[in-house]
């Protein structure tokens, strides 16, 4: 760092409470922190360090202090306060010695928090622990999810829907996984209360996974009048579910990997056609149940220290982690007292607005299904006002 850019005259902080002076010593015990990306007289551009989406300017004179132009973010504060936030940021040896010998990912570029899923993260990222990374991948999993089957990308002949799968790979705790996943499925939730009962843990079986969107089953029986057959009839013997909209979050995807490893087991193989197709069924004698039109979503998280440990090469080579979005996470800050979310006002933030979109966009997908069961004389199970709402819309 040039000395000449250096004032060591008393200054005021951006507050323009109390003068204070910036000597050397504490420049540049911050500076080595920051990820410089502009210096000039004094002032110093850096990508913000706990929103890492905005743009945090370091003002050494003629007032020391800092400020970031992210309008969620707005931290700000004399040269102290930032050396202090930025002793409270997790350093790299607290990410593990191999992710400091191999270094952390840069963080995405600003377009990867683009629309509806970046204004989402810059809203809540100021109020939470969680890497907006994690935020961002937990919301476009979720989103994905509850939009359903209907909307898709064609890509030559194939439909690619919006179901991801997505793995958070972080320290246990302090990466926060949790609370990245907390954050988002408190809002959807909000907006969708019938998705919510959609959203699953834990990864064991193909047949496991596929009995959670089953189809129906009926079977061809004859028909008795007085004990004699005069036909056939359709008999339901199982009603299946009718939402084929499935969230895993699988918080230990160690132990799922576990599984996968040994012989017999289907739910690789399962879990790669829900990704491809979201036709499934197993081979299996046994279990005879089959899944069309499944829209299964997994979020999952792990440690880096199990995925190389569990990940076999096998599934490495067979499509499986490729199918994956793997994301390093990292707690983003340290909030004693917790986050003031509760002061955010969603109403007037583009979040909701787009929520309820994503509400709207997913209708018509669900309601074929009813529709088809409602013509075969026999009632849905589970007849919501929504759905009646849906027919009387047509
Ligand atoms: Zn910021």
């Amino acid at each position: 760092m040039p000395e000449s850019t250096v004032t060591t005259e008393p200054t005021t902080t951006a507050e323009g409470a109390n003068p204070v002076s910036a000597p050397p010593a504490l420049l540049e015990s911050i500076l080595p922190r920051l990820e410089i990306r502009q210096s000039f007289k004094g002032e110093y551009t850096a990508a913000c360090p706990f929103c890492r989406v905005g743009e945090l300017y370091v003002y050494v004179s003629p007032q020391a202090g800092f400020l970031c132009l992210n309008e969620h973010c707005k931290r700000t504060g004399s040269l102290e306060k930032l050396a202090y936030m930025l002793e409270a940021l997790p350093r790299t040896d607290e990410v593990g010695q191999d992710a400091a010998d191999l270094g952390w990912p840069e963080p995405p570029d600003k377009e990867a928090f683009y629309g509806l899923a970046g204004d989402f993260v810059r809203t809540i990222e100021p109020h939470s622990e969680a890497d907006p990374v994690g935020l961002l991948g937990s919301f476009l999993v979720a989103f994905g999810n509850l939009v359903g089957r209907r909307a898709h990308a064609v890509a030559e002949r194939d439909r690619h829907h919006t179901n991801l799968f997505v793995a958070l790979v972080g320290e246990t705790s302090k990466a926060r996984k949790g609370s990245s996943w907390g954050q988002v499925r408190f809002s959807f939730e909000a907006m969708d209360p019938e998705w919510s009962e959609r959203i699953l843990s834990g990864l064991s079986t193909g047949e496991g996974l596929i009995w959670q969107v089953r189809d129906a089953v009926e079977r061809d029986e004859p028909l008795r009048v007085k004990g004699k057959v005069t036909g056939r009839q359709q008999v339901m013997v199982d009603a299946g579910i009718e939402d084929k909209r499935l969230l895993v979050v699988e918080s230990e995807l160690a132990s799922a990997l576990k599984v996968i490893s040994r012989e017999g087991n289907t739910l690789s193989a399962v879990i790669r056609d829900a990704w491809d197709r979201g036709e499934l069924r197993t081979l299996t004698k046994n279990s005879p149940a089959r899944a069309t039109g499944a829209h299964i979503s997994i979020l999952a998280h792990i440690t880096r220290e199990e995925l190389r440990r569990y990940l076999q090469a096998t599934e490495a080579a067979n499509g499986f982690a490729n199918r994956f979005l793997w994301l390093c996470v990292r707690r983003s800050k340290v909030l004693p007292e917790g986050g003031r979310l509760r002061e955010v006002d969603f109403s007037s933030t583009s979040p909701s607005s787009a929520l309820r979109c994503a509400s709207l966009a997913r209708r018509p997908a669900r309601s074929s299904a009813t529709r088809r069961r409602g013509a075969s004389g026999r009632t849905s199970t589970r007849t919501s006002p929504r759905a009646g709402r849906d027919s009387s819309a047509r």
